[in-house]
């Protein structure tokens, strides 16, 4: 292409180009936009942990057009910049297809949190993962989409390791100005600013908008100086404080996200409450009906008709219940809008509406303002039914209105880099892999650009993994060594970083701590104690002896966040590290510190083996598994949330039986034993059974047969048609 420098027109519109393209998070799961910022500053990319807006502040705009006169640069950036212009502008795409209503009219998604990238550190664990994934791939499919959460300047947590073993905290205030964020504004350039009636006062709020492809989401956040200080800071932390600073956020999360939308004048057609954390909502679209001249029950209808809610989990504690005095102080001048007296709102939430013991609970409030309802895996959707049919006392259980969607995960995403690129060159058989940039011109060039996710996506795709002439044993094992490889040097140099010691007064050498050739068992996710973290460790003498075979030995990575209030999930977390640290497991354990977005995909990338052990049937869905798949990792769970659907006796490793004992003690007891055993008998001989090549042929085997039964079916792509389709479009 042109060896002529570029004109001053087209440097502008390059360098402009990069800084739109840092602001939506399009290039999170675009390679090729990628490695553009990691290549404007490697150092940089590192240490400010892969934000493409933070590394265009440190790049100045005149080194960007010195950058921009390497003719192979500039034409990536054009490449890559067209093909950001095409995704932002196509028409020709699933929603517009199948859903055109929604271009005019949106379905607005309301959750707590959202998991985007570890740039934006909002989401405390799964359900905010699920919830940026959910919107990614709304994006990608083209539906009419907006997201409402709150921007927390503090964010989630972060966490670091005392010299006892035990979890402390830590928050890092978030600077919008270097973050994916745009002000959201009025004609005048001003914010836009709202407000909501928190007991009796009124707090203006702000937003701020993430460009997620094509899909906006707002957050909205209270840091204004015109409100008092404890009101500025409901949107410092993530589920911080206490029940109060609860209510409040649901408060400004609810009635604030719709009054954003109004005042925006995006009029959704859909309500969908991701979890009951956003389920004050449907107060609010019950008054504005009121306002317009409705009765109290003509609205409650009408607002049915317009909501849905997605319920995420089986334990108690994960359903928000507010006492009458903090309901009737929360609402008290808000609810003065409504034409019945408060304990009538307060019945809302209640299942015996008029039992004045009763906490308001929103989980009753969202299924109660829904017009359809729905658990997230089929165990879950069952579970669910159990679990609230006091709601509907006249109905079989087998009626009670929650049906299930199971959840996914947005695959472009959760691929690592050398993944992507490693399924890219077999889409276009281009062959060995070129390495950062390298195939990316022929790529374009083929038009494969729009059918990539597209193609990506496809049971078809995936099928060919079956067959040794499309992908050979050869290559899916060294993809594996590479992985396994990275991830091991990840786990170094963090735990260097950590400062870890694993005796008194040494330091252990890095180099040496884990076996890249061993085989590797990942387990991360939050701590809570139903996930029995250290499950596997009942059984210390056998595991210790499984981790010192000479010839077939294996290894353990471990990371993961306790709730700041939760110390028996922090019991969990020191008694892990201790272990690695001070028993016979040392070398073979680690505890990995600040458990992210970026670590879950170095470890689903790089182990052999994702263990989730979860307590029947309290994991509702679980998807971390989910990412393993495409990356050649093989999930060994129980059968509980979306493994009891996944798994099919061929595509990886069941702990136990399709049912689980009464008592949690025989339950702990008998998984304990089922773990070690399938791990034992199953695990380890299929892994370790190598041919004359050395290759384990029939651990490939299962590796393929989870990309083809298990790749394609546990994506948000699919989950987002079955919402849109069966949720979303009916009535
Ligand atoms: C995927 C993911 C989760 C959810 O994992 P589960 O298996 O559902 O518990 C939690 N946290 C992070 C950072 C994740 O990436």
């Amino acid at each position: 292409m042109a060896k002529t420098p570029l004109t001053s027109e087209e440097l502008d519109r390059l360098t402009a180009g990069l800084h739109r393209m840092a602001r939506n998070l399009w290039w999170t799961w675009t390679q090729e936009a990628q490695e553009l910022f990691q290549e404007l500053s490697p150092r940089c990319w590192t240490n400010l942990y892969h934000n493409a807006v933070a590394v265009l502040h440190e790049v100045s705009d005149y080194e960007l057009r010195v950058r921009l006169q390497d003719a192979d640069f500039a034409n990536r950036v054009r490449s890559v910049l067209e093909a950001f212009r095409e995704y932002m502008e196509e028409t020709d795409t699933w929603g517009n297809e199948h859903a055109p209503q929604f271009r005019e009219r949106p379905v607005a998604y309301f959750s707590a949190e959202f998991g985007f990238h570890e740039t934006l550190p909002i989401a405390a664990g799964g359900l905010g993962v699920l919830a940026g994934d959910h919107a990614k791939s709304a994006s990608d499919l083209g539906l009419g989409f907006v997201g409402i959460s709150l921007f927390y300047r503090e964010g989630y947590f972060q966490q670091a390791i005392d010299a006892n073993n035990w979890q402390t905290e830590y928050y890092t205030l978030l600077n919008p100005a270097n973050l994916p964020l745009e002000p959201v504004l009025n004609e005048k350039g001003e914010p836009v600013i709202c407000d909501v009636e928190i007991g009796m006062n009124k707090v203006d709020f702000r937003a701020w908008r993430v460009n997620v492809g094509r899909v906006p989401v707002f957050l909205l956040d209270t840091n204004l100086p015109q409100n008092e200080q404890h009101f500025r800071d409901l949107t410092l932390r993530v589920y911080g404080g206490d029940s109060t600073t609860r209510i409040m956020q649901e408060v400004l999360l609810g009635i604030g996200g719709v009054r954003l939308l109004r005042a925006l004048k995006i009029n959704p057609s859909v309500f969908h409450m991701n979890e009951g954390h956003a389920a004050f909502l449907t107060l609010e679209l019950i008054r504005e009906k009121i306002i317009l001249g409705k009765s109290f029950h003509e609205a409650m209808n009408e607002t049915r008709a317009e909501c849905l809610f997605t319920t995420h989990t089986p334990v108690e504690a994960g359903h928000d219940r507010f006492s009458y005095d903090l309901m009737n102080y929360a609402l008290q001048r808000y609810c003065a809008h409504f034409p019945v007296p408060f304990p009538e709102i307060m019945g809302l939430g209640r299942v015996q509406p008029k039992n004045e013991h009763e906490p308001f609970c929103m989980t009753v409030l969202a299924l109660k303002l829904s017009r359809a309802a729905n658990g997230v895996s089929e165990l879950h959707g069952r579970v669910s039914r159990h679990m609230w049919h006091s709601l509907y006392p006249d109905r079989p259980v087998e009626q009670v209105p929650i049906g299930h969607i199971t959840n996914g995960i947005h695959l472009l995403g959760w691929m690592k880099g050398p993944v992507r690129r490693f399924w890219r060159s077999k889409l276009t058989g281009a062959g060995a892999d070129g390495g950062p940039g390298g195939d990316t011109t022929r790529f374009w060039q083929k038009g494969y650009r729009k059918d990539w996710a597209g193609a990506l996506n496809s049971p078809e795709f995936w099928k060919q993994m079956a067959d040794p002439d499309f992908i050979s044993d050869e290559e899916i094992w060294a993809l594996r060594y590479r992985l396994r490889r990275e991830l091991i040097e990840f786990a170094r140099r963090r735990l260097l970083i950590q400062g870890q010691r694993l005796t008194h007064g040494d330091y252990i050498t890095f180099d040496s701590l884990l076996n890249p050739d061993a085989l590797t068992i990942g387990f991360a996710r939050r701590f809570a104690t139903y996930k029995r973290a250290p499950l596997i460790f009942q059984q210390l003498d056998n595991i210790v002896r499984l981790t010192r075979d000479r010839t077939r030995p294996v290894q353990f990575i471990f990371a993961g966040k306790a709730h700041p209030r939760d110390d028996d999930g922090k019991r969990y977390i020191q008694h892990i590290i201790h272990l690695s640290k001070h028993s016979d497991l040392k070398g073979s354990l680690v505890f990995i510190e600040n458990y992210d977005i970026h670590v879950a995909r170095q470890m689903v990338s790089g182990c052999d083996v994702w263990l989730n052990n979860p307590r029947r049937p309290l994991e509702a869905s679980g998807t971390s598994g989910m990412k393993a798949g495409c990356h050649g990792c093989l999930n060994l769970s129980i059968l509980d949330g979306w493994w009891r659907e996944g798994y099919d006796g061929t595509n990886g490793f069941a702990i136990g039986e399709d049912s689980h004992p009464d008592s949690v003690e025989e339950q702990d007891r008998v998984d304990s034993e089922n773990l070690y055993r399938t791990l034992t008998e199953e695990v380890i001989p299929l892994f370790y059974t190598r041919d004359a090549q050395g290759l384990p042929r029939q651990w490939i085997q299962r590796i393929r047969r989870a990309m083809v039964t298990l790749v394609p079916q546990f994506t948000t792509q699919r989950m987002v048609r079955e919402y849109t389709e069966r949720y979303y479009l009916t009535k």
